[in-house]
């Protein structure tokens, strides 16, 4: 690996022949973060088998669980997907309502439709068993660089790079480069820097699994994106940005895209049995294929007294809040039905809660669905006092 910062180092080429100091730095680096991993990994589900020996079905389905998603979250859903749909084969003759129901909390729910297809393509394609190969794992669906990197070496112990956001920070820091995590610039530095630690631990007869995971588990839990923890990290006498105070600097800020803010008018109608009114969403978007109240969206605020969501008026309001995601500001406004007999438009079903709890939800809708201690007026019955009941969620100004 060679070092760079403008001015003070030499630049790093893509493809350069590796020094002796680099090499020297490599087989450090292998040496310190595999030791230290040994001692100081995190006992997580994923981790039953050492790196290297893995199977790769749970290697994929792991790795898919945490794009985006925290470990602690991920290992309290992964046993139970494992546990429901062992192998690929399993996997790949579920109903996408029950792998959907199984992913329920975790989040970008796309990841799941991926992971299914993935299932079917490792049937129909490789005869129910993982390739080896990193071009053929990536000719899966949701298999990307890093995924194709994690599963050949966590799974084949093969040395590939596995450089995920966490990597890359961890390479960017120790080598001194001001860059933005998802450039490419950044993205190719880490890569071949990775590469090169790789080859170092594969003479030392130390696996890649390890050494990847280990970089993973350092960027994840000492390299963080706020206030690294410099004083624990086995890399801190090695690291650039640590020696010239250039933690909060490197990795280069990204600008922000503005988030987009969207309205949503719910309406949650409960029938005199308990059973909640019901549809799907559509399969492209936000919360693709997911099951909700019936709720109608827009980009601008939206009329109760026009509105129909499932073809049903809204009434009394029983709750507003505003629901954040990575790249949208959701602004809710859910409300009981109008006076008056429920006629649902097509595709919207009373299903009892027992039922729903087993569908796809949103964390969102299993709140209001679910969790949510809001009255909806019953069907049929008599209209309740008006009671706007105080929102539990801080409303932001307009
Ligand atoms: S010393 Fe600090 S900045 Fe450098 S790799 Fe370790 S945790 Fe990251």
């Amino acid at each position: 690996m060679s070092s760079a910062r403008s001015g003070k180092r030499k630049a790093t080429l893509p493809g350069a022949a590796r020094s002796a100091a680099d090499l020297r730095r490599d087989a450090a680096i292998s040496k310190r973060v595999a030791e230290w991993f040994t001692e100081h990994a995190r006992v997580l589900p994923w981790r039953d088998l050492p790196p290297g020996g893995r199977d790769p079905y749970r290697v994929l389905v792991s790795e898919l669980m945490l794009q985006q998603t925290q470990a602690s979250r991920v290992a309290e859903r992964y046993p139970a997907f494992l546990a429901r749909f062992p192998d690929a084969g399993a996997l790949a003759d579920a109903d996408e309502e029950d792998v959907l129901a199984l992913w329920s909390g975790l989040g970008y729910y796309r990841r799941a439709k991926h992971l299914h297809a993935a299932a079917k393509a490792i049937e129909a394609r490789f005869g129910g068993r993982m390739p080896r190969d990193p071009k053929e794992l990536r000719s899966i669906p949701g298999v990307g660089a890093y995924t194709a990197g994690a599963i050949a070496s966590l799974a084949f112990d093969l040395p590939e790079p596995a450089v995920d956001g966490n990597v890359t920070r961890v390479f960017l820091r120790l080598l001194g480069e001001p860059l933005s995590l998802n450039t490419p610039a950044a993205q190719q530095l880490a890569g071949e820097a990775a590469r090169s630690v790789l080859t170092s631990s594969a003479k030392a007869g130390v696996g890649p699994g390890l050494i990847n995971e280990a970089l993973i588990e350092l960027g994840a839990t000492i390299c963080t994106p706020r206030s690294p923890s410099c004083e624990r990290c086995p890399l801190a006498g090695l690291c650039i940005a640590k020696r010239e105070g250039l933690t909060d600097t490197i990795p280069a800020p990204k600008k922000a895209a503005p988030k987009k803010t969207i309205h949503a008018l719910t309406v949650l109608a409960i029938d005199a049995a308990g059973a909640r009114l019901v549809e799907r969403r559509g399969d492209g978007g936000l919360w693709a294929g997911l099951w909700q109240a019936p709720t109608v969206e827009s980009p601008e605020p939206i009329d109760p007294a026009t509105a129909r969501p499932g073809g049903v008026a809204p009434g009394e309001l029983l709750d507003e809040f505003v629901h954040e995601t990575t790249h949208r500001t959701v602004r809710f406004v859910v409300c009981a039905p109008a006076p008056g007999k429920i006629k649902p438009s097509t595709g919207a079903l009373w299903k009892p809660t027992d039922e729903i709890a087993r569908l796809g939800l949103s964390s969102v809708q299993r709140r209001i669905l679910l969790d949510a201690p809001l009255k909806a007026r019953p069907a049929d019955k008599e209209r309740p006092p008006v009671n706007k009941r105080p929102s539990r969620y801080a409303v932001p100004a307009p």
